[in-house]
């Protein structure tokens, strides 16, 4: 008999168009990103609760994807605003 231990699933955090020092994450059960703030560690998952994701009962960790940051600091592109 194995115990199902809730398992708390870390996301890749990328930095935010509106502010590259805030965090947002892809959600891959409402396929979209959740705004977070710009601290790593457990979040509240933003999912809508009709949806009724996973993400509900355990939340998530939310880990800065250093790769993303790279891109971001090396490609300057324009901005629309
Ligand atoms: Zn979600």
């Amino acid at each position: 008999m194995k115990e199902k231990k809730p398992v708390i699933p870390i996301l890749k955090a990328e930095p935010r168009d509106d502010d590259p020092t805030m965090l947002k994450v892809w959600c891959p059960f409402c396929l979209c990103y959740h705004l977070h703030g710009r601290s790593e560690g457990h979040r509240v998952a933003h999912c809508p609760p009709e949806l009724n994701t996973p993400f509900e009962k355990t939340g998530y960790y939310i880990a800065l994807d250093p790769e993303a940051f790279r891109k971001k600091n090396r490609i300057r592109k324009p901005r629309w605003y």
